[in-house]
């Protein structure tokens, strides 16, 4: 079979399997397995597939129909300027975090210029905040010290890996939250993306996320806020004086954390929006006693 008709084959086995986005799935996978880049998609669209490729091919597309998520079987998945390597280990990063990171940069950059900043990316899963964050300020000539802080051992090796890869600097902790790390160790900015799905939603998630992604980063308890408290209530542990957080928060997620970041002596609270435009981030800034 020619290339172009086993893509077109692939596309139809998908969209059959209810897959969205089944012609860019299908490119996707065409290119994985036959190491093409944009323009060889268009070049070698002609060519002949050798058996084995085909072969493989089709057996990513039955296993795509399944739901099972791209970019585990890609092994890649584009965050920032970044592409981060990605398995079952861990949450397949969203563009929504994006929002997160930009925030941050724009607010680094505005309050301590090139000066290094100490940062810690809380439950950091690929890295793919703390990591990238790391990158772009590099990029601007700055050296940060950026840590990134797990549970999952299966997770923080991907962001090790992830940390070679791209070529950054940082310090990978395991550690339950802040149990492992030290309290002479103070942050200027902690970033997070906790699990925070309320249990009671994770039924009604699609398929790829409930299905295949880990759960241990999805779960928020009951009221999806368990992470939030445990992050915020010692947060002030473990920030410089006017230290700030940075979480990532689900849509009716905003009065909940803004209450436990007042509570918890943080000021100038802020809350930015998605690109759906729904509320993703809320800032918080820890007032000098
Ligand atoms: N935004 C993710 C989702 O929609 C959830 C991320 C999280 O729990 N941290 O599945």
């Amino acid at each position: 079979m020619k290339i172009k008709e086993l893509q077109i084959e692939g596309a139809k086995i998908l969209r059959e399997n209810n897959i969205d986005n089944a012609v860019f799935d299908s490119k996707e996978l065409l290119k994985y397995v036959f190491e093409l880049n944009e323009t060889d998609l268009f070049l070698r669209t002609f060519d002949e597939a050798a058996p084995e490729k085909e072969k493989m091919y089709l057996q990513y597309i039955a296993q795509r129909s399944t739901h099972y998520p791209l970019q585990y079987i890609t092994h890649s998945a584009g965050f920032m300027h970044f592409d981060f390597f990605v398995d079952e280990g861990v949450l397949i990063p969203r563009q929504d975090t994006e929002i997160l990171v930009e925030e941050a940069l724009k607010y680094v950059s505005e309050h301590y210029g090139k000066n290094p900043v100490k940062v810690l990316d809380m439950c950091t899963g690929s890295g793919c905040i703390g990591l990238s964050f790391q990158l772009e300020r590099k990029a601007e000539g700055c050296n940060d010290e950026v840590y990134l802080v797990d549970i999952s051992e299966k997770a923080l090796k991907i962001a090790e890996k992830n940390k070679s890869k791209l070529g950054a600097d940082a310090t990978i902790i395991q550690s339950d939250l802040y149990s492992a790390l030290d309290n002479s160790l103070k942050f200027d900015i902690i970033l997070s993306n906790p699990p925070y799905i309320r249990r009671d939603v994770i039924p009604t998630l699609m398929e790829e996320v409930k299905d295949y992604e880990p759960m241990l980063a999805l779960d928020g308890d009951e009221d999806g806020l368990k992470f939030y408290r445990k992050i915020i209530e010692n947060a002030p542990d473990h920030l410089n004086p006017g230290g700030s957080i940075y979480l990532e928060i689900g849509f009716d997620q905003y009065e909940d954390t803004r209450k436990l970041l007042v509570d918890n002596h943080f000021t100038d609270i802020r809350l930015y929006k998605d690109l759906a435009g729904l509320d993703r981030v809320v800032y918080g800034r820890l007032a000098e006693s």
